[in-house]
């Protein structure tokens, strides 16, 4: 029962993400196919080790809707945690693929990821704290499964003192240093399901140049009420960024002015204006009207209430009509997922 790196043979590699890598792999002994993330921590032995603890609540996470947990183990200087493979991946590299996903699927998305929130945090108490789609996973027998959620606070935190997510989906009260509840994890499924039906991330792009790094400051919590690490450091990777980008921007003039032409008109937001934008902008939409079913629209934007007191939380949502209707035979998934 207990897995080893031994008897796991490196099949291909899935992806890459901030914190390190996942494999599919074969688990030798008994020929099960699985996906091995390789999470790169750099960590006390006995943190690891508390970490490890941490990971064995997933052994008691059983839903159709979270991805099951095979085991962990610590593989110097790594932790690897190994879990159901879903052949079809996640959902931001199918859309990618293929397009724009169609509303059906994408109410079919927001039904999955509600009962394994709604699973989570009733039967455990657990937030899962990074929904997006990389981390929505999606399988040839149609099953639309979450992963990635934060069972060990001691592997949050060192993850945290390792690097910094840009956590573009990150609901305003979380950039402005509040408390993680579950209904921030309802802004980030809202975002999410936006970026499924547009198949491009919301926040579109901006042409405002230089913005004030002291704008942003003042639009944190105030000192009194410290916003998290979490929070801090990502302000100071942003101003790195946003560096970095100024850099980037006047090599682009410096290279204009030659005459040579670069790819793409448009300027990427910077991280820092993107935060700004979250907090200080009204929430994105399901737009263009009239694209998209009323009742899918409506959903959206009692996900991405400004104000998580005015927001519902995943168990209110599950009741909503175009939730309901998203339980009945829309589409058939596992044909929809032969089409690719
Ligand atoms: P981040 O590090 O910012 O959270 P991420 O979610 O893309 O980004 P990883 O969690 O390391 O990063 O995953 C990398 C990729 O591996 C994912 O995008 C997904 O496509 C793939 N993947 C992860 N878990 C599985 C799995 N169980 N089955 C199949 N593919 C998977
Ligand atoms: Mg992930």
């Amino acid at each position: 029962r207990d897995l080893r790196n031994e008897d796991l043979k490196d099949l291909r590699e899935l992806g890459q993400g901030n914190g390190g890598s996942v494999k599919q792999v074969q688990h030798t002994p008994t020929g099960t196919i699985m996906a091995k993330k390789i999470v790169l921590i750099d960590a006390k032995p006995s943190v690891r080790k508390q970490i490890l603890r941490e990971l064995q609540i997933m052994h008691d996470c059983s839903s159709q809707y979270i991805i099951s947990f095979y085991g962990a183990f610590i593989s110097d200087p790594n932790i690897c945690i190994c879990m159901e493979f879903m052949d079809k991946g996640s959902l931001d590299g199918i859309y990618k693929k293929i397009g724009p996903i169609d509303i059906e699927v994408v109410g079919k998305v927001a039904l999955a990821v509600l009962e394994g929130l709604t699973y989570l945090y009733d039967v455990h108490r657990i937030i899962h704290r990074d929904i997006k789609p990389s981390n929505i996973l999606f399988n040839s027998k149609g099953q639309i499964k979450i992963c990635d959620f934060g069972v060990s606070g001691e592997l949050i935190n060192s993850i945290a003192d390792t690097f910094v997510g840009t956590s573009t989906y990150m609901s305003p009260e979380r950039i402005q240093g509040a408390q993680y509840t579950v209904k921030s994890d309802v802004w980030s499924l809202g975002i999410s399901l936006i970026e499924l039906a547009l198949g491009r991330f919301p926040f579109a792009e901006s042409s405002s140049d230089d913005s004030d790094l002291s704008d942003f400051e003042s639009t944190l919590s105030p000192s009194s009420q410290r916003p998290s690490n979490l929070t801090m450091r990502s302000v100071n990777e942003i101003k790195a960024e946003k560096a970095a980008e100024k850099e980037r921007r006047d090599k682009k003039k410096r290279r204009k002015s030659k005459g040579v032409s670069l790819q793409g008109g448009g300027m990427t937001m910077s991280i820092l204006e993107l935060l700004q934008h979250i907090v200080n902008e009204p929430a994105p939409r399901l737009t263009p009207e009239d694209r998209f079913p009323k009742e899918s629209e409506d959903f959206v934007d009692s996900c991405l209430s400004k104000d998580p007191d005015a927001r519902k939380t995943p168990k209110d949502l599950l009741k909503h009509p175009w939730i309901e209707s998203s339980r009945g035979p829309t589409i058939d998934l596992q044909a929809w997922a032969s089409t690719f």
